[in-house]
């Protein structure tokens, strides 16, 4: 490969270097060139990529040996096949090593990045009516915030912040790795700054230096009218923090409805039973209908029979964000049977009935019509 350069020359050293000599050289173009420090820089990424390439190959005593005897034809192909050399994996094994470090990690990630900070799951109980008609509630959020007395900078305010002079403000480190490339350097969370690049003189004395502390706040929660069980609400923004000034996260309310004495809840409909007495129900009746609203007036036909349902329009539960649309409230008539009669009650109903006709018991009529076809 005639355009391509000497790699002592890429390194900026002598021939004769040392292996010493040669990781210093190395140690400082990778840090000049690095992709964290330069962002976007092409430039910068290519300088980078030649840097590494020609440190994996004079970092490795045999290699090193057949690229000074036959120069750039005596190690290509050998494991370093340059058409087919990808930056990805040289980067890859230059970040690989930020385990423990919150998750961190792969190609080209810094500890110093501002990371989103995770989703809270949360679940609220409410009643029947506070589901139909909205509520505002308080909700008991503990988490790991943002410290408050330091806005999360771990220092005690006023006190001096000055860079970390082990990572020189990258939050990294890096150390020598063998790796399938020969010796490689590969960074991890600076240790004493844990990857801030920040060093503290004072720790903030709410935190204790961490930035972040165990809080505990109530927040006020609109509840929608006509939210539903199992619906989510999502709280944007009230999740954790972020690393590093990263955004916050958001909370996840999962919304549970508690039973109610006598309605049900269908979608946006409501549900109950209405007994009322025969006389009512055969000589019809206004009678009063319990709604989520309030008790309403209706009139109950002549001769309703048990299980016939009333639809009472838009008296059902308010459809969720939607102004002034509700369901419906749909009632079941229940006819009781009166009991315990007196002897007077009991002699008015036998004369009562000595005097129907088929006329006033038609289902009956057509069972026993039905009964007597079948048995002909
Ligand atoms: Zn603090
Ligand atoms: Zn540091």
């Amino acid at each position: 490969m005639a355009d391509k350069r000497d790699y002592y020359e890429v390194l900026g050293v002598d021939r004769s270097a040392s292996p010493e000599e040669l990781k210093k050289a190395y140690r400082k173009l990778a840090k000049q060139y690095h992709p964290d420090l330069n962002p976007g820089d092409k430039v910068a990424e290519a300088k980078f990529k030649e840097v590494n390439e020609a440190y994996a190959i004079l970092s490795d005593e045999d290699k090193r040996r057949q690229y000074d005897q036959f120069g750039h034809a005596g190690v290509d192909g050998q494991g370093f096949d340059t058409s087919g050399f990808n930056v990805d994996d040289i980067l890859n094994q230059f970040f690989g090593g930020f385990g423990g470090f919150g998750g961190f990690g792969g190609r080209g990630g810094s500890p110093t990045q501002p990371q989103r900070g995770s989703d809270l799951q949360y679940s609220l109980t409410i009643d029947f009516m506070e589901a139909a008609f909205g509520a505002e509630k308080q909700v008991r959020i503990e988490k790991e915030d943002r410290c408050d007395v330091c806005n999360g900078s771990g220092a005690q305010p006023g006190s001096k912040v000055s860079t970390c002079p082990t990572c020189h403000g990258t939050g990294q480190v890096q150390y020598r790795q063998q790796t399938m490339l020969g010796t490689m350097m590969t960074s991890r969370v600076c240790p004493d700054c844990q990857g801030r690049g920040k060093k503290i003189e004072q720790p903030c004395h709410a935190c204790g230096g961490r930035g972040h502390r165990h809080t505990v706040k109530n927040l006020r929660v609109k509840i929608p009218a006509g939210i539903d069980q199992d619906d989510t609400l999502t709280l944007s923004g009230e999740g954790e923090p972020g690393a590093n000034g990263g955004p916050y996260g958001n909370l996840y309310l999962h919304i549970s409805v508690r039973g109610h004495a006598f309605f049900t809840r269908r979608g946006n409909n409501t549900y109950c039973d209405i007994p009322v007495t025969f006389v009512q129900a055969a000589l019809g009746a206004d009678i009063d209908v319990p709604t989520i609203d309030g008790t309403v007036s209706y009139h109950l036909k002549e001769g309703t029979q048990p299980g016939d349902t009333i639809t009472l329009r838009g008296k059902g539960i308010p459809i969720i964000r939607r102004e002034n649309q509700r369901g419906d409230q749909i009632v079941t008539i229940q006819i009781e049977i009166p009991r315990n009669l007196s002897a007077e009650q009991k002699e008015l109903l036998r004369s009562f009935e000595a005097g129907t006709t088929d006329k006033n018991y038609q289902s009956r009529k057509s069972f026993f019509a039905k009964i007597r076809d079948a048995f002909k």
